[in-house]
């Protein structure tokens, strides 16, 4: 098993002094920046004026900059805008104002392994990559603990690369959950393709297709919705929480012998190969190639996708049955 960094294995004291631009206040930035704020951290929130954010941060009560003002003086800079546009503003408004020897940091490995961004020689470039969602940092926090995160050093000018990680990782409280180390194409290729065979891609095809098979049998969408979705979260609950054994033993030994003996008629050897492909284009770059050309044309491939899944009756039939069983 890896080294696990906990709260004493990082210093705080690593960062004082030190000015920190959050550039992009969406997910992760909001949660990051506020968190850092508590930690006692000197914060400066980069945006762009006319967007929707920059009243939100104000209201937060952190400082807030255009992006080029939130660079130039900041010892780091953390980059959490939405990866498709890292690069473009990391080259007009953040590289010709980046202090000599200031440090990056990024939540996700993508633009620096598939060269988006190819960051001066001098400055250290850290990633600290919170393992959940914003809302999640945010929420764990306060509750006075943290969420999982990986530390990645990509470049260590100053010596000190590491120890600014696991301080910035301190100061989002997930040195109170557990830290592991990676490195930049560890996280970028592992994030990629767990969001895309398994957790975002593979998780959203599986229950669309058994709604799709109940519904076509005749089964009321209601019921279909109910067996396929809203119970996932349970299942998945208990894996989360005790792993696939605890499951198990959790669920009837009808739906234990059922689930076993069933499975691999969905989820078989040609699922995996077909996970094989997604994984090799991904390492390949070929998926990352493919990506950047959406940013050309504003996305447009992967909001008619979106339209296509938005117009699914599982998220009609969705809408109407949460509505019903909402808590009043
Ligand atoms: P979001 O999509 O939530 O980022 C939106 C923010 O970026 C808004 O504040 C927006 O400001 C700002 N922004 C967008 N475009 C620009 C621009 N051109 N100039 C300045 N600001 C801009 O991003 P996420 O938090 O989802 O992702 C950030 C990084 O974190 C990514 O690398 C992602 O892979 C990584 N990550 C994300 C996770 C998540 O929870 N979603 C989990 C782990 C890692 P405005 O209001 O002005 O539009
Ligand atoms: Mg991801
Ligand atoms: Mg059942």
């Amino acid at each position: 098993v890896s080294k696990i960094y906990h709260d004493s294995d990082a210093d705080l004291g690593v960062l004082n002094g030190k000015k920190i631009a959050v550039i992009g206040y969406g997910n992760q930035g909001r949660a990051q920046a506020m968190c850092l704020h508590d930690s006692g951290m000197d914060v400066v929130v980069g945006l762009r004026k006319n967007g929707k954010s920059w009243k939100i941060a104000e209201s937060d009560g952190l400082k807030v900059a255009e992006v080029p003002e939130a660079v130039k003086g900041a010892d780091i800079v953390m980059i959490l805008i939405p990866d498709e546009v890292q690069s473009a503003v990391y080259s007009e408004q953040i590289a010709p104002n980046l202090k000599d020897g200031a440090a990056l940091e990024f939540a996700h490995g993508f633009a620096i392994t598939f060269n988006f961004i190819k960051p001066p020689q001098n400055c250290d470039v850290i990633m600290v990559a919170p393992k959940s969602p914003g809302k999640m940092v945010r929420q764990t926090y306060l509750e006075g603990f943290g969420v999982p995160s990986l530390i990645a050093v990509h470049q260590d000018a100053s010596g000190n690369a590491k120890s600014l990680a696991l301080a910035l990782s301190k100061g989002i409280g997930s040195t109170k959950a557990g830290v592991l180390e990676t490195d930049f194409r560890e996280e970028a290729t592992s994030d990629l393709f767990g969001e895309q065979s398994v957790l975002c891609g593979g998780v959203t095809a599986l229950i669309e297709a058994g709604f799709e098979t109940l519904v076509n049998a005749g089964y009321k969408p209601e019921i279909a919705y109910f067996e396929v979705l809203h119970e996932l979260k349970l299942i998945v609950d208990l894996i989360q929480a005790g792993g696939i054994m605890h499951m198990w033993e959790s669920v009837s030994n009808t739906a234990e012998y059922g689930g076993l003996s069933r499975r691999d008629a969905v989820i078989n050897e040609d699922s995996k190969k077909a996970m094989k492909k997604i994984l090799d284009d991904i390492q390949s770059g070929k998926f990352a190639e493919e990506w950047s050309q959406e940013w050309k044309v504003d996305l447009a491939g992967m909001k008619e996708m979106e339209s296509k899944d938005a117009d699914k009756q599982i998220e009609k039939v969705g809408k109407e049955i949460r509505a019903l069983f909402e808590r009043n």
